[in-house]
């Protein structure tokens, strides 16, 4: 958490420092409201969303009255309903029957997925699960590869299938081997193309499809990249209209990223972001804490 936070203050110092100083003047008035707009905005809260918040924070010092102070409090209260404060952040990877858990990994490529289930992976056989992991994005070259580096990396084995191959086999041969082999979890890693609509709702359905035949997918989780922020919304409402997320994975939120896309993601998709990337290596996955993600936003 300290590390979560000392990346968070590093990349969204910006947000904080500039909305805490707006708050820090004696009085707030109109420019001084459009300024906090501004600002929420280019931390890439959403318009929607910033506007919302605003004219919350308006109302509440009219019907409250109060100092500029209260308003810090009162923006950290809505700050923290809006990334969904109460919001179940648990992962779904036990299994029904015995079986395995089985997690979905889905995004577009180059958002950070490969790297997500090998994270994931290791955070797992920490907690003493045994991991399986499905490599099939067999559209990207070198993505089995590279699930492959991160399988011995942390010590996991990866069911492979041939380049250009069918994705839904691959899939389902590493689901029935988690099945035969005792495993607790099952990560299979999907293919990422955002063609139309329409071919990535037959890619993913078939893939869920094929893979329930052995036991039911307990988790599907949507990689974003924070730094695309909101063109990384568009593609998160395509996917989230396809198949049934049920939690976000937030990536390379130690970059230059606003965290307010967080803001964003819950209220648009209404799934909650359960875990976030703050880095490349092995360790860099961190369960998504609401509190600290708002102190840290907020500085
Ligand atoms: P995929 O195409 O979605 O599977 O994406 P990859 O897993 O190959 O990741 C694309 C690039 O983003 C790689 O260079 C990763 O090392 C990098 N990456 C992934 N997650 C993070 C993160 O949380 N922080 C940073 N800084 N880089 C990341």
């Amino acid at each position: 958490l300290v590390r979560l936070r000392r990346r968070l203050a590093g990349s969204q110092g910006g947000l904080g420092r500039g909305l805490l100083a707006l708050l820090s003047r004696d009085r707030v008035d109109e420019d001084t409201w459009e300024e906090i707009e501004d600002t929420l905005i280019t931390a890439d809260v959403g318009v929607g969303p910033t506007q919302e918040l605003v004219a919350r924070l308006r109302e509440r010092l009219r019907v409250e009255g109060g100092s500029t102070a209260s308003v810090a409090d009162v923006l950290r209260e809505e700050l923290t309903t809006l990334v969904g404060r109460d919001a179940d952040r648990s992962l779904g990877t036990t299994g029904a029957d015995g079986g395995p858990g089985v997690v979905l990994v889905v995004g577009v490529n180059g958002t950070g997925k490969t790297t997500t289930v090998g994270k994931l992976a290791r955070m797992l056989v920490a907690e003493d699960r045994r991991v399986l992991l499905g490599a099939a994005d067999t559209f990207r070259a070198a993505a089995t590869e590279q699930l492959s580096t991160w399988g011995e990396r942390v010590g996991v084995e990866v069911v492979t299938g041939p380049e250009g191959g069918d994705p839904a086999s691959v899939a389902f041969d590493a689901v029935r081997r988690g099945a035969e082999d005792g495993a607790d979890v099952v990560l299979v890693d999907t293919a990422g193309r955002l063609q139309n609509k329409a071919g990535l709702m037959d890619e993913l359905g078939k893939v869920k499809r094929v893979v329930e035949k052995q036991a039911p997918v307990t988790e599907v989780l949507l990689v974003l990249d924070a730094t695309t922020g909101q063109n990384g919304m568009t593609q998160a409402r395509v996917f989230a209209e396809v198949v049934d997320v049920t939690g976000i994975v937030l990536t390379k939120l130690d970059g230059s990223a606003k965290g307010g896309i967080v803001v964003a993601v819950q209220r648009e998709l209404g799934v909650p972001v359960k875990l976030v990337g703050l880095g490349e290596g092995p360790d860099d996955l961190a369960p998504f804490d609401p509190d600290g993600f708002v102190a840290a936003l907020l500085g």
